[in-house]
């Protein structure tokens, strides 16, 4: 039996890029060969960051390549609009002349493309040239279940057929049984910026969603403990959550490959000499950013705490340290191997921007977590972890919009203190690791994937 060859195709940010890599890693432990297209731009990034494990990356099974984006180099590609409305433009066409090549090369064919959501358009050209597809949907399903009932949401008169939303106020609003209900203004619409921009956004997932039934293969990062309602009210999400990098033996899974930085691997030896379920670890994913006020609370607020600390100040981060910041009891990389800390026993609790990826990875560790969200599902994901999981809490600002130092000190400490934050999160873990252990719902989820794709 020849092996399947898959096509992995992300968004282009971090937090899509990782768990689609860790599914492709998953499949080729599983005998599968892997195209892995990232953007030109962010293809330089993760190839650059690899340093000399580079060299050591088996090509034959996970192989690394990029077609353009669309935009030019000097284009701001955190404008999502401009993005997506590129991407749009120029990758359908890039993308099939890329699969073109691969056949004409003579490598294998490609039997499967997985495209992340946001990238639906790629089921289409698979669809033209004969391919079969499946989408990853790298946020919680509830999140899908609201993208999923625009249509609805369009006859109710919440969203106009434009993708703008006809909520001027805030209001929580039931979208359908089983999906917890929320506020759409904290999605896509007012975080965006502008709402131009946000209408391009929505018109373009709207979009996504059409492509939506050139599969039967729809995936989540997610579990059925964590979210039994939004699953049960979309059958056809399959949960394959949680993503979580092996670190195997194997060549193509033994680094963290799509990194957009370097990992600073010196934080593990620092980790291993500190006691037990003592440190606080501080990260906000790949493009949160703080002014200047916030980032000093936060900076001092870390320090009141007097306790060992792990914070990720990332090389794109431009607020200078404040005077009074000492910060002698711990340390600060640019970028770490998040899973493989959160997994030291060291870690007592984690400061979170609430990313979806960087919760699935605390829940999974048993680990805490104080959430400060900032944009997105963030903002549903904090609600979520503190108060329908109680793994959590959150921190709230003051009259002036600031998470205060004193506040910071306040929560990290009851944090720390409570046991039965502790023992639940502990809980969940067992059970949400179990989904990735023989006959775990997961692990049999993604072994049906691959038996469908060798058949
Ligand atoms: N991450 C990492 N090292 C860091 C910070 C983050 O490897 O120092 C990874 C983290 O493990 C997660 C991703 O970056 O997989 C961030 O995704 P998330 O959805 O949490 O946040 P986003 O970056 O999309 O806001």
């Amino acid at each position: 039996m020849s092996i399947p060859t898959v096509l992995a195709l992300p968004y282009p940010a971090q937090g899509h890029v990782n768990p689609l890599m860790t599914l492709s890693e998953k499949l080729v432990e599983h005998g599968c060969k892997v195209i892995f297209v990232n953007t030109d731009f962010d293809h330089k990034r993760v190839v650059g960051s690899m340093g000399e494990q580079q060299d050591s990356l088996d090509e034959s099974l996970l192989k690394l390549v990029s077609i353009p984006d669309g935009l030019g180099p000097d284009d701001d590609r955190n404008d999502a609009g401009k993005l997506c409305d590129a991407m749009q433009n120029t990758m359908p066409t890039m993308l099939e002349k890329l699969i073109e090549d691969v056949h004409l090369n003579g490598d294998n064919r490609i039997s499967l493309i997985v495209a992340d959501f946001c990238m639906g358009w790629a089921l289409d050209v698979g669809s033209k040239l004969g391919i079969k597809g499946a989408l990853l949907w790298a946020s919680p399903a509830a999140l899908f279940g609201l993208l999923y009932n625009i249509p609805k949401l369009i006859d109710d008169g919440i969203i106009d057929s434009d993708g703008g939303l006809t909520l001027t106020t805030k209001k929580t609003i039931h979208i359908s049984q089983g999906i917890p209900e929320m506020d759409p203004r904290d999605f896509f619409w007012l975080n965006m910026g502008d709402t131009i921009n946000g209408k391009i956004v929505i018109k373009y997932l709207i979009q996504c969603t059409r492509s939506l039934n050139l599969t039967e293969w729809w995936l989540c990062n997610t579990t059925n403990e964590l979210e039994p309602g939004p699953l049960s009210s979309i059958p056809k999400l399959v949960p394959i959550g949680p993503l979580l990098r092996s670190y195997g033996d194997t060549i193509a899974t033994a680094k963290s490959i799509g990194q957009y930085w370097e990992e600073d691997l010196s934080c593990m030896s620092w980790l291993d000499q500190q006691p037990h379920g003592s440190v606080l670890y501080v990260a906000f994913g790949s493009f949160t950013h703080f002014d200047q006020n916030q980032f000093n609370e936060l900076a001092l607020g870390i320090d009141l705490t007097n306790r060992p600390f792990l914070w990720v100040v990332r090389q794109d981060n431009k607020r200078v340290y404040p005077n009074e910041f000492l910060g002698s009891k711990g340390k600060i990389v640019g970028w770490a191997p998040q899973q493989k800390v959160l997994n030291h026993p060291t870690i007592a609790c984690f400061l979170t921007h609430c990313g979806w990826n960087s919760t699935m990875e605390g829940l999974s560790n048993g680990v805490p977590l104080l959430c400060w969200p900032y944009f997105g599902d963030q903002l549903y994901n904090k609600a979520y972890i503190c108060d329908e999981l109680k793994v959590g809490l959150g921190v709230d600002k003051d009259k002036n919009g600031l998470v205060s130092r004193m506040e910071l000190k306040r929560k990290v400490d009851q944090l720390f203190n409570d046991e039965n934050i502790n023992s639940r999160s502990l809980e969940l873990k067992d059970k949400v690791m179990k989904n990735i252990t023989n006959g775990g719902r997961s692990l049999e989820n993604l072994n049906r994937l691959v038996n469908w794709l060798k058949e």
